[in-house]
């Protein structure tokens, strides 16, 4: 008997749902031709667009079906045009990661051979590194709650050493993983700015004691700003590092930039028992309805949610159905004859996951 898997589904807003309805598609061939396990969706209601019509941005009732899926997958939410009194945008992305306790944000960054990249690489030469950025906690803490007087502004960051234990062991165990998948040499890097923050020297000692429970890898630390550098100009060298959410934020956008944009930057968001897994792309309000959108990120970030599911339940099959779509989108890229604009092909949204649905059925 197959095991069913109940998918928790937000498809967002903006280029949200046209770039949800094709994965879907393609998630749902891939489980009907599996003998191991099956998946069930289950659509809820959330977004700028919902709060717009409600004043809710994620209901009680879309929290509860998120929190008893097996997995959350998760388009793109939020609109610049639509707002809370106090200015801010509404970001039940960032409710869910707070509610759920994923503090584990993972960002691969992967240029493959043939893959439009700013970077001067050598022929043949390729990057792939995943960026662990905490998700709960650091400057990002007192979101919503900072102080703003009529001179000054204040915001709060916050490091525990319960979530940075959990997290370096996520970056560890990540690390043994992806070494014994034959993907990296072992290495964790601590990104930090512990030479002037008396909070990032202790996310590194905190970082150090951990490291000693994992004789069998290299742990080793950067400084923020040097790393933003080495990222450009020599990303080859990095395996799994990991850092403070804000400096997180920041260098997954730099990991996408150098991956030919955010249309190819999947990531997920891991806590102890539940994850979520979307695109690091916004709603893309300047395409929404053209058809244009480039759906990999999403897909790529559905190839997670089978890794994650298949390591999670020891299921092989869902792990073996990730690997396969990940490469299917990476022979789509090779190819280029199926890419959306925003990597210089003229492909629309549906041609392009259709390409990946032809390479995944033709396995
Ligand atoms: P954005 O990521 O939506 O767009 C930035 C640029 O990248 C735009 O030019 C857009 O057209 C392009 N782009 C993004 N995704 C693309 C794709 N799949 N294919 C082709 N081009 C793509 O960022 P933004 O404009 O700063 O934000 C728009 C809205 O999205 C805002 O309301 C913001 O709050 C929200 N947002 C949500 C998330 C999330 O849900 N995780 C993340 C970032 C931004």
């Amino acid at each position: 008997m197959p095991s069913t898997f109940e998918i928790a589904v937000f498809e967002g807003d903006g280029i949200g749902p046209e770039i949800t309805s094709p994965t879907l598609r393609i998630l749902q061939q891939l489980s009907q031709a599996s003998s191991s396990y099956e998946l069930a969706f289950n659509t809820l209601p959330a977004g700028a667009n919902l709060y717009a019509r409600t004043g809710e941005s994620l209901p009680k009732a879309s929290l509860d079906g998120a929190r008893q899926a097996d997995a959350i997958l998760l388009s793109a939410m939020g609109m610049p045009s639509i707002r809370k009194s106090d200015g801010t945008e509404i970001s039940p992305q960032l409710d869910l990661r707070n509610e759920l306790d994923l503090f584990a944000g993972v960002r691969p960054v992967r240029i493959s051979p043939g893959q439009r990249t700013p970077l001067k690489l050598e022929g043949g030469q390729s990057v792939d590194f995943v960026l662990v950025r905490e998700s709960t906690e650091g400057l990002f803490y007192s979101r919503g709650t900072g102080e703003v007087g009529p001179d000054e502004a204040r915001e709060t960051l916050v490091i525990t050493r319960k979530t940075s234990e959990k997290l370096f062991r996520f970056a560890f165990n990540l690390a043994r993983q992806r070494q014994t998948a034959g993907q990296g040499e072992g290495r964790v890097t601590c990104v930090d700015k512990a030479n002037v923050f008396r909070s990032f020297a202790f996310f590194r000692e905190i970082f150090d004691a951990q490291a000693t429970l994992y004789p069998d890898l290299t742990a080793d630390h950067a400084y923020v700003d040097a790393t933003a550098l080495w990222m450009v100009e020599k990303p080859w060298i990095f395996d799994v590092m990991v850092t403070e959410n804000m400096f997180g934020d920041i260098l997954s956008d730099l990991g996408a930039g150098l991956m030919g944009g955010l249309g190819l930057a999947p990531s997920a968001d891991i806590g102890d028992d539940h994850a979520v897994f979307q695109p690091c792309h916004g709603s893309a309000p300047d395409i929404v309805g053209q058809g244009v959108a480039n759906p990999f990120a999403m897909i790529l970030s559905a190839a997670m949610m089978l890794d994650w599911l298949g390591l999670r339940h020891e299921n092989p099959a869902m792990v073996q159905d990730g690997n396969l779509l990940r490469d299917s989108v990476y022979a789509v890229i090779a190819d280029g004859k199926q890419i959306t604009r925003d990597l210089g092909g003229s492909s629309s949204t549906e041609e392009a996951a259709a390409a990946v649905l032809d390479r995944v059925g033709a396995s």
